[in-house]
């Protein structure tokens, strides 16, 4: 057995050891002290000492007689006992004192103490080492737990969220009223003889505010939320996790009405059917979670709510009606979502009055929630950093950039050629972009390096949101893409690395293009990739056949090609404007959208005139 080492040894160790201590010192060396100064003598000495009348005191033990001599009272005589009948009439003559001892016996609570309280002490102690030991190999002490353990639940009486806390996201919020209505009056609805939904899963890209929906249904309706995440239930011992999903629905029957949110489903909920990679636990509790969505009455109002950024992978008997199966999708915001959440999140701050929550919430096209609570944070923290009474619209606009591209590299060392050529690179972009029509105007372009390593950007924003994109715009959009690298080639007659980004994004959309939005002639209408999480990035898997792959290929290859050859005429046609605009920027590092334009038109004008 391993030997455990406590830091900390309990009290009754050292009672222990002090009370053996006392006894092997009361076993040993108490007689030793006894014995000193004996001094033996026959029994026929001890005869005449009697008659001679020198002894003083006689004690008479089982064995031995010891005395002591008159006028030495130090000095104990023992001698060996005789079987002598007329010993007590000699020293009765003799005049003597004399006692005979009681055979020594141990006093019963010692008794009591040495053979029953002792041995039991000691089996007490072994055993507690023996179950130390134990619950340390098994890891962290929790083995002895095993099957105790409760699920772990928050619960808040009340979440302490409203609606009026989530912006945007109205169609969510009518769907969800409907399930407050029902937590506040169920008997309405069952007078009626109406079933409300048992469930309702909430889908939609990360940070697009599903966990905070959920919250405020609660905060709405009033009742308790228990919230636990999915991955919570995945435990290291098998049957954990259907343990608590049974816990956790027994708890929340009995605080019904109340509501169940289950956060990532997708932990436990995946699809079971995936042959060699079978996951026994978590199948056993998606099972158990099964049953209990079946088992209760969910006329109590008890309400389930789920949420997940890849309802593709669900189980497909998760969704069935009766469980979870009402829909309600958390979207990415539109550009008035965008102003709202702006809005909600700089309530709690001191704004200037003159912000323009419009201008800032354009610029953030394809953000979510949380990328919009998180800009107005860093737009505080911003003007703190500047001394400022309050937010002004600078903080929030460098805060955007900050969230999109990272903090700005004021210490990086760049030589001046590498910055001329990300000028003309960037310049190339916007000069590509503003030769065209169908794009987005330029709003700022700059050389100043992100932490993200992008050592520029031109920042481009629309006019209105999109939802629908034509071939045009792509092309044209490829061809923005394509503006950098081409402006390098026709100004330095060399390429450098700085495009690798743009490459990316070309062969994206490209592919895009040809595989999923039939805007090829060759393929026409045919879905060649599909989609395999649209909530997170969108990876794509081919499904053509390896011919068609190949082909595949060629068209997206075609396509870059055709976008890269219009973008260099582009620039090559205005070689000019170019070159005035990357000097610009070179001097000033940082220019605006109107600036931009400004020297764009009035070079116009000026070529105009010769
Ligand atoms: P998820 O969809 O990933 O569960 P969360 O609900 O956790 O996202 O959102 C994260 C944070 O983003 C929230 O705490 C909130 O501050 C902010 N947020 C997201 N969407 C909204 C919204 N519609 N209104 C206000 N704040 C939002
Ligand atoms: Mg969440
Ligand atoms: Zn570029």
């Amino acid at each position: 057995m391993k030997e455990v080492k406590s830091p900390k040894k309990p009290l009754i160790y050292y009672a222990l050891l002090a009370v053996l201590i006392l006894l092997v010192l009361n076993a040993l060396i108490v007689p030793i002290f006894d014995k000193q100064q004996v001094k033996e003598v026959d029994y026929g000495k001890f005869l005449t000492m009697v008659e001679d009348g020198q002894v003083n005191e006689v004690e008479i033990k089982e064995t031995q007689i010891s005395f002591t001599a008159k006028g030495d009272e130090k000095t104990t005589y023992e001698t060996g006992r005789v079987e002598d009948s007329e010993l007590v009439d000699r020293l009765y003559n003799a005049d003597v004192k004399f006692t005979q001892d009681i055979p020594k016996e141990n006093s019963p609570l010692l008794n009591f103490f040495l053979f029953w309280i002792l041995p039991i002490l000691i089996f007490i102690i072994i055993g507690q080492f023996i179950f130390r030991s134990m619950q340390k190999k098994m890891g962290g002490g929790n083995a002895m737990k095993f099957g105790k353990s409760k699920a772990k639940v928050y619960v808040e009486a009340e979440s302490g969220k409203r609606f009026s806390d989530v912006a945007g996201q109205d169609e969510a919020k009518a769907a969800l009223t409907e399930i407050v209505d029902f937590l506040h009056s169920p008997d309405k609805y069952k007078e009626m003889g109406a079933k409300l939904p048992k469930g309702a899963l909430l889908v939609g890209p990360p940070g697009t505010g599903k966990t905070l929906l959920a919250r405020a249904v609660a905060g709405e309706a009033k009742v308790p939320f228990f919230s636990i995440s999915g991955s919570e239930f995945v435990e290291m011992f098998v049957g954990m996790g259907a343990a608590r999903v049974r816990d956790l629905f027994k708890q929340a029957q009995e605080k019904a009405p109340c509501i169940v949110f289950i956060d990532e489903i997708d932990a436990i909920g995946k699809k079971r059917d995936n042959g060699m990679q079978s996951n026994d636990e978590r199948e056993q509790t998606l099972n158990q979670l099964l049953t209990e969505m079946d088992g209760f009455d969910s006329s109590k109002g008890v309400v389930i709510l789920a949420a997940t950024n890849r309802p593709e992978i669900l189980d497909k008997a998760l969704l069935r009606p009766g469980r979870l199966d009402r829909r309600i999708p958390a979207e990415l915001p539109d550009i008035r979502g965008r102003e709202e959440i702006l809005k909600v999140h700089s309530k709690g701050l001191k704004v200037e009055e003159d912000v323009n929550f419009h201008t800032i919430a354009r610029s953030t096209a394809g953000a979510s929630g949380a990328d919009i609570a998180n800009i107005a944070n860093e737009a505080a923290i911003r003007a703190v950093k500047f001394d400022r009474k309050k937010v002004n619209q600078s903080d929030y606009m460098e805060a955007v950039e900050t969230i999109i591209a990272g903090y700005q590299r004021t210490n990086a060392v760049i030589s001046t050629r590498e910055k001329l050529i990300i000028s003309y690179h960037e310049i190339g972009h916007a000069l590509v972009a503003a030769k065209q029509k169908h794009s987005a105007p330029v709003e700022k372009i700059t050389i100043i390096p992100r932490t993200s390593g992008a050592l520029g950007y031109t920042m481009q924003v629309d006019e209105e949101e999109k939802v629908l994109l034509s071939k045009e715009e792509l092309f044209n959009k490829l061809t923005t893409l394509s503006g950098g690298r081409a402006a390098e080639e026709v100004i330095f007659q060399s390429i450098t690395t700085g495009a690798s980004n743009d490459i990316e994004q070309i062969t994206k959309i490209a592919r895009s293009m040809v595989t999923r939005y039939g805007m090829n002639d060759t393929f026409g209408m045919m879905a060649l990739e599909t989609q395999s999480n649209p909530y997170l990035g969108g990876d794509t898997s081919l499904t053509a056949s390896a011919e068609f792959a190949a082909k595949v290929d060629v068209e997206v290859n075609k396509l870059v090609k055709a976008a890269y050859d219009k973008a260099e005429n582009i620039l090559t046609e205005h070689i000019d404007k170019l070159h005035e605009l990357a000097k610009f920027l070179l001097e000033e590092e940082t220019i605006t959208g109107e600036e931009f334009m400004k020297i764009l038109t009035s070079k116009e004008i000026k070529t105009f005139e010769s």
